[in-house]
């Protein structure tokens, strides 16, 4: 049986389909020669740069399994796959702790206003009184969706002695009763909160979820985070709410659009930007590509 990983994934990985099938490492293969190629393999896994589109689908008489080493499958055609009876798989869970602490890191960046008195420092200037910041201890989270990484966060988010208040209309109270965690309303979450973090895949329902009326609910200083998706706090209103100081400031992973070129809110001393980065961490890759290779070994065993 032959695997092909067209993107670069962890060793480990590699290692454990090697026991089980010949692997062919093709980390620069060329949607050409992926087209060309792929009746040879049983099997692909594939993180973000190859696009196993419908035409490679077709062309695939022998494929199994597609794997993407990470979350969410969005350069895989779906649909084109389950058509052929091609199974698609993805490990979501292999980076929940890495985005929880990425989380964390957010929090603490805008609450201690850590990047700019870092700016500020290397620019020669010695700001002290500037940088005046809150603690974490004490203060109310309100956790918007309460899966695998909003719990994370709450679990951590607990000792550093937060309260937790979680707005998730699909989590059974039972489940909340037994994570300790006390659900509300969308508008008591963002009523009560001295920091909101966002955990809520982008949906229709979810799209600008965050908007005016919601940031004007919000405590004026508040912080609110997204290290989920961009599009679920709408970006004009976030640029009013922290122009205007109408919330205490903001710290984004992800963006409407991607990169956020020429976006009026990367002017702003209140946000704290990140490309996109909260899953990248050597534990998250290397768990995203074990449980991805355990699946195609599973699949290939039959
Ligand atoms: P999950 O599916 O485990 O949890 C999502 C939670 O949101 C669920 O509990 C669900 O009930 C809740 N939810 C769904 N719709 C909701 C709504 N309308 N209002 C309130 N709650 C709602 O997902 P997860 O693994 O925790 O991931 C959460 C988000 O993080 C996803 O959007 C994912 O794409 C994103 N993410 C981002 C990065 C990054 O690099 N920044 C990395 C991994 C995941």
């Amino acid at each position: 049986m032959k695997v092909i990983v067209a993107d670069s994934i962890n060793q480990k990985g590699i290692d454990n389909l090697k026991e089980v099938a010949e692997v062919v490492v093709d980390t620069d293969i060329t949607p050409e020669e992926l087209l060309n190629t792929i009746s040879e393999y049983e099997a692909i896994i594939v993180r973000s740069r190859t696009k196993v589109t419908r035409e490679v689908i077709e062309k695939a008489d022998k494929l199994k399994i597609i794997a993407r080493a990470g979350v969410g499958v969005d350069n895989v055609d779906v649909e084109a796959a389950t058509e052929k009876g091609i199974m698609v798989v993805n490990a979501p869970e292999s980076t929940s702790i890495t985005v929880a602490e990425h989380t964390m890191g957010m929090m603490l960046t805008a609450a201690r206003k850590i990047a700019i008195a870092d700016k500020s420092v290397k620019e020669d200037k010695w700001e002290k009184s500037r940088f005046m910041g809150v603690e974490l201890r004490n203060k109310t989270l309100g956790v918007v969706g309460m899966g695998r990484i909003g719990s994370q966060v709450v679990s951590r988010c607990k000792a550093f002695e937060m309260d937790v208040i979680v707005y998730d209309p699909y989590l059974p109270k039972e489940v909340a009763k037994q994570m300790g965690v006390e659900l509300a309303d969308l508008e008591t979450v963002l009523k009560v909160s001295d920091f909101i973090t966002i955990h809520v895949p982008l949906t229709p329902e979810t799209k600008h979820l965050i908007s005016k009326k919601e940031l004007e609910i919000m405590k004026d200083d508040a912080f609110i985070v997204n290290c989920a998706r961009g599009g679920i706090i709408d970006e004009d209103a976030l640029y009013d709410a922290l122009s205007n100081d109408k919330i205490g400031g903001a710290a984004l992973d992800v963006y409407e659009e991607e990169p956020p070129k020429g976006s009026k809110l990367l002017s702003l001393d209140n946000l704290v930007a990140t490309p996109h980065i909260a899953a990248s961490t050597r534990e998250a890759q290397r768990d995203a590509a074990i449980i991805v290779a355990n699946e195609v070994i599973e699949v290939l065993k039959g």
